[in-house]
This record gives structure tokens, C-alpha cells and sequence, in this order.
């Protein structure tokens, strides 16, 4: 990206930092975890939810912006821009699979007054491309766009439910949406007619892991996917920080707790379910 410019922080996202800047590029050739899509597309660099088990913070270019994690946030502003000529010119086609986002969530605070996301949609579906779209969010702000969503014909929206307590969610990811506005999120896309995945990844300490189940089950989700959290690994290969693992398991959750929890939810599931695991899930829609 070129050309950052400060903007005034948003009163919606105390201690943050928005600014915008001008992207060379929008659709990214996807790889890695993300290898059976066509791109990934991220509107946004940084995250005002900082979360802080978030491996993608390792993939910024400067170490300050990995130290100040969760208190930035750049807007590509000519992101719409680039999607409609990428779909003019034939390099985002029908059927292509891109995943929105990979390194931000597409739906930050700051979404609700720039309409990035909502306008890279609406760019789609104007010159009347098709992909195969999967948004990832934790945020029930994604309600808002459902008068577009529900016109794609390949999509899905996945929602990060990482546990089923409050008290874990102001713990672990305290500037995140709490757990009943994701759920209300997902039974509202859901009644819409919009395809909906559960995303409980990583999977943060569960109370009640049958209970969670059983909500999770009601959905009826097209697709329930967790995972542990990642390892530590050396920069740019996106661990979790050992600070944070050491924590969990001060809270008495480590690998074998999740996989106990893990257990009881594929069963509370039953045909619901599966639950898968990784990369066997995430496919895209
Ligand atoms: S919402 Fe996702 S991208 Fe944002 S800080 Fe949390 S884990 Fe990272």
C-alpha cells in the first residue's frame, strides 16, 4: 500500500487509529491455509478488535504495527474501486473463490460509516459476477448487508463464535461483539435465507460444552468448523503468543480441555454436525 493518511478517529472505536491509504492491489492469490481459494481480499489492514491470540498481526510490515495491534486500522479507500476493475477486466470471474477476509475483519466498527464492504459487494454483484464468496466476521454488523448477500449465488457467511461465555469473551477478546449478538447475528442471516457457517476457532474455554453445542445445533449451520490454537511459531509464520497460551492454561485450558469440549460438541451436534477441524473446514461456498 501507498500513501497512508491519517484520519480522524472514529468515536465508535475509542484508542484506534483509522486511517486510509491507496492499495496497489485487492485481490490477493490465496495460499497456505486459505490454498483452495482463488484470492483472499482484505478491505482493511489492521483490526480494531484486537484480539489478543491474533496471528495475523505477524503479517505486517513493520514491527511497530505488530506492537500496536489492535489500536490501527488503515481503509483501502479505492478497495471498491479495484474489485470493479478486477471484475471488468475478467480477473475476478464467476465461480472464483475468494475469501473475505483472511487478515482483518471485513466488518470493523469503522465499516459502519466508510461502507467498503458493503460497497465491494455491491461492485460484484453491479457488473453481475458470480464467485464463490465466503465472509468471515465476528460481527453482527454483516446483518446490515444482508439485502446484498442474499443475491450472491455461491456464499456463505462464516461467524466466529469462540466460546459460549461472556466472561471468557471480555477476557480473552474484550473488544469483540459479546456471544448472544453473534448468535442473534447468525439466526438473523439465517432467516434471511443467507448461508451461514460457525466458525469456533480458536476455541477459547467453553462452560458448558453439551449447552454450547445444542445452541450451536439450532442453527442449523451449513458448516461448524474449530480448531486449538496455533502454536508459537517465529514471526510471519503466525503462532499464538506464548503469553497468551500461558494464560489459558493458567485458566486450566490447554489441548486436552479443548479436545474434551470438542467431544461433547460433536455430540451435542449429532446430525447437525460434523464438527470439523482445520483446514478440513473453511471450504469455500
Ligand atoms: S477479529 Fe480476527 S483479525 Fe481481528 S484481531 Fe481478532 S482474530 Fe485478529
Amino acid at each position: 500500500m501507498t500513501c497512508s493518511n491519517a484520519v480522524a478517529p472514529s468515536s465508535s472505536q475509542p484508542g484506534v487509529v483509522v486511517s486510509t491509504s491507496e492499495a496497489r492491489s485487492i485481490l490477493t492469490p490465496a495460499s497456505g491455509f486459505m490454498q483452495r481459494y482463488r484470492y483472499t481480499l482484505n478491505p482493511y489492514a489492521g483490526c480494531a478488535f484486537g484480539c489478543p491470540y491474533c496471528y495475523a498481526r505477524a503479517f505486517v510490515f513493520r514491527a511497530a504495527e505488530e506492537e500496536s495491534w489492535g489500536r490501527w486500522v488503515t481503509a483501502k479507500r479505492n478497495a471498491i474501486e479495484l474489485v470493479a476493475a478486477a471484475c471488468r477486466s475478467g480477473d475476478l470471474a464467476d465461480g472464483d473463490a475468494v475469501y473475505l477476509s483472511s487478515v482483518t475483519d471485513p466488518y470493523q466498527p469503522i465499516e459502519r460509516r466508510l461502507r467498503l464492504t458493503r460497497g465491494i459487494l455491491e461492485a460484484i454483484l453491479t457488473a453481475g459476477v458470480q464467485p464463490r464468496l465466503t465472509v468471515q466476521t465476528r460481527s453482527p454488523l454483516v446483518v446490515r448487508d444482508v439485502d446484498l448477500l442474499r443475491r450472491f449465488e455461491h456464499l456463505r457467511v462464516n461467524v466466529t463464535v469462540s466460546t459460549d461465555s461472556d466472561a471468557i469473551r471480555r477476557e480473552y477478546e474484550p473488544r469483540c461483539p459479546p456471544i448472544t449478538a453473534r448468535f442473534g447475528a447468525l439466526e438473523a442471516l439465517a432467516r434471511a435465507g443467507v448461508r451461514i457457517g460457525v466458525s469456533v476457532s480458536p476455541m477459547l474455554p467453553i462452560e458448558d460444552p453439551r449447552g454450547f453445542g445444542a445452541r450451536l445445533a439450532a442453527l442449523r449451520a451449513d458448516e461448524y468448523v474449530t480448531q486449538y490454537l496455533k502454536p508459537p511459531a517465529p514471526r510471519s509464520a503466525g503462532g499464538t503468543s506464548r503469553a497468551v497460551l500461558d494464560r489459558l492454561r493458567a485458566d486450566g485450558w490447554g489441548p486436552r480441555e479443548y479436545r474434551h469440549a470438542a467431544t461433547a460438541i460433536r455430540v451435542a451436534l449429532g446430525e447437525a454436525g460434523p464438527l470439523l477441524e482445520g483446514m478440513q473446514g473453511y471450504a469455500p461456498a
